[in-house]
């Protein structure tokens, strides 16, 4: 069995841990700035295009150490891809032509018994002063009575920012996220001034868009765009899904994660052009200000390597503006997932 040496310390939790902490976010902006020179680079693999001088908030970041973990929803053939671990040095390298300023941690919807270790293990990370993780939006159930003392456990913890459940499991039935003890427990969270992301089939994110006007105070996130296919022409679906984006848009105490919907693209030969239709028509319905970048690896590659993926965003975003891109790559996900500045 292979050594895991980015797990077997216990996190630093003085003052100068901390120091050393953001000396370390300060270096990786300075290795940004770096990068801003040697830009634009190309790699063997996919387009060459990188937004050189803008520091990527990666808002989507899935580890797993499946010896701690178990996820049940790991099974057929994305177990092929997926059924190994990820981890910090996996992360590294698969970022390394990518100019990542912060990481957002992203639960990965392990078994309901291990979701409390789960938040410990991503809080220690957040700590440490070897990576760049600022934050983590940790699994929990809404549905259920105990969500209040689950999450009240964690609300003294400067990196617990939010909460996220995946609502399109079998067994999480549409029209879940409505039941009264779902809308009260996220009330909880925006009490708290914690965020929840929605990840739910595209047909319901109507659903979501009810949930979201009923819970003015609560601050909710759009995962991977709603989760439209970018591949199935199934206009009825796709009309369901644009009604509720444009339901969703019209709370402003809604954002969305422009994340994800690569893993649905064809599986070989797909183009960002492909991609293009989904993620404007997110881009546009919520405009610039409420629409952040998320890796979703390794989940992506499914599909696409990371760089293949931002690689893409990029070329699909060529001709927005500079103040566009700052926005969607990096500033509204530092504002909105209350994270640290980014110097660079
Ligand atoms: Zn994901």
């Amino acid at each position: 069995m292979r050594a895991r040496p980015d797990h077997q310390e216990t996190s630093p939790t003085n003052s100068a841990a901390s120091f050393s902490r953001r000396q370390f976010l300060q270096s990786s902006a300075a290795t940004l700035g770096a990068m801003a020179v040697l830009s634009p680079f190309s790699t063997t693999e996919g387009s060459s295009l990188v937004n050189s001088a803008i520091p990527v908030i990666d808002t989507h970041q899935h580890l797993w150490d499946l010896n701690r973990f178990t996820l049940p929803w790991m099974q057929g053939p994305a177990k092929e891809i997926l059924g190994k671990d990820f981890l910090l040095p996996e992360y590294r390298e698969a970022t390394s032509q990518v100019p990542i300023a912060q990481t957002v941690y992203m639960e990965v919807n392990v078994a309901a018994d291990q979701q409390t270790a789960e938040a410990e293990y991503v809080f220690d990370l957040c700590e440490r002063d070897d990576n760049q993780m600022t934050g983590a939006v940790i699994g929990g159930s809404p549905q259920s009575g105990e969500f209040k003392s689950y999450v009240e456990q964690f609300m003294g913890n400067e990196f617990f920012k939010g909460v996220r459940t995946v609502l399109h499991d079998a067994d999480r039935k549409p029209g879940t996220c409505l039941k009264p003890q779902f809308i009260e427990n996220m009330k909880l969270l925006g009490e708290h001034d914690k965020s929840y992301d929605l990840c739910m089939r595209p047909a319901e994110v109507g659903d979501a868009a009810e949930l979201v006007g009923k819970c003015p105070d609560t601050r909710f996130i759009l995962d991977h765009c709603g989760n439209m296919p970018v591949t199935k022409l199934n206009t009825q679906l796709h009309d369901d899904w644009k009604a509720g984006l444009k339901a969703m848009a019209a709370h402003p105490n809604s954002v969305c994660k422009i994340s994800g919907i690569v893993a649905t693209a064809e599986e070989s030969g797909w183009k960002p052009a492909d991609l293009a239709p989904v993620v404007n028509e997110c881009m546009d319905t919520f405009g610039e200000d409420r629409i952040f970048f998320g890796g979703d690896w390794p989940v992506c590659t499914l599909r696409a390597s990371y760089q293949e993926w931002y690689s893409a965003l990029v070329e699909i975003t060529q001709d927005r503006s500079e103040s566009f891109k700052r926005k969607l790559f990096c500033e509204n996900a530092q504002k909105f997932y209350r994270l640290p500045k980014v110097n660079a």
